[in-house]
């Protein structure tokens, strides 16, 4: 049996302003021990303008919470108006970013290619990239969920080393699950957390495979955590909604107790 460090990360999507941003990592600081924060990985990801902000507010404190961005260019730098790139992101500590995020997909026109490039650029730059599939409601309802995901997910690492895919972090978000308030059912969750596993195992091996952490994401909130948790291929969970509330967040990150 393998131990994976469960992984809770909080998409702040565009929310919160640098000085709201400040006040929420320090009540999340308040909320959480260093025993709890040892457990389990909690992530902040907050919009790019509140990064220098969070990093010296967690570096002040001490505090043991990573966090990261929730998009970044697939160009190392140069004429492209309005982008960040990679090695910004990793001079102000970030140790994540979001990649292929199904708001990403659905309003900036993300496919699989750009996905695939923007993985090699946090890689690159030795950033994990929390990566994103998912299906939308009508492939749900034709029951394509897993070969929706696998292709996704094919797409997204191509042309990857096995030593990068061990590193990254999956999201399964089923689409029609975010901001809905509708959970997939812990089942569905498994199902499709399973066939990813499977498919890297296929594709990697067993030990990268076993490496990489899976999150469900998609309206979790405190009341539904420990269930989704207690699936065998489920290590941890992207949050939205959810982890704008300081205590909402630091529940789901305490899931166990
Ligand atoms: C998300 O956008 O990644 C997400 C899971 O949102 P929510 O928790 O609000 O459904």
């Amino acid at each position: 049996d393998v131990t994976r460090r469960p992984i809770m990360a909080g998409n702040w999507k565009m929310n919160l302003n640098h000085l709201e941003a400040i006040l929420l990592v320090q009540k999340l600081a308040a909320s959480l021990t260093e025993q709890q924060l040892t457990d389990v990985e909690a992530v902040v990801l907050p919009p790019f303008t509140d990064l220098r902000s969070v990093q010296t507010a967690i570096d002040g404190d001490k505090v043991k919470i990573g966090y990261g961005a929730q998009d970044l260019s697939q160009h190392k730098g140069g004429a492209y108006t309005g982008e960040i790139s990679g090695a910004m992101l990793a001079k102000l500590g970030c140790s994540y970013v979001v990649v292929g995020h199904s708001e990403r997909r659905e309003y900036h026109g993300e496919d699989d290619a750009l996905v695939n490039a923007k993985v090699k650029a946090a890689l690159a730059n030795e950033i994990t990239p929390i990566l994103c599939v998912g299906e939308g409601l009508e492939i749900r309802e034709a029951a394509g969920q897993v070969e929706h995901c696998r292709g996704q997910l094919d797409g997204a690492l191509e042309g990857l080393k096995d030593s990068d895919v061990k590193k990254i972090v999956i999201a399964y978000e089923p689409v029609w699950a975010i901001g809905t308030g509708k959970t997939a059912t812990p089942d569905d969750a498994q199902e499709v957390c399973g066939a990813i596993r499977a498919r890297l195992a296929e594709k990697y091996g067993a030990e990268t495979a076993d490496a990489v952490r899976i999150q469900y994401g998609g309206s979790v909130k405190a009341a539904n955590i420990a269930a989704i948790m207690a699936q065998p291929d489920v290590d941890g969970a992207l949050i939205g909604g959810a982890s704008l509330d300081a205590e909402e967040f630091a529940s789901i990150v305490r899931f166990r107790e």
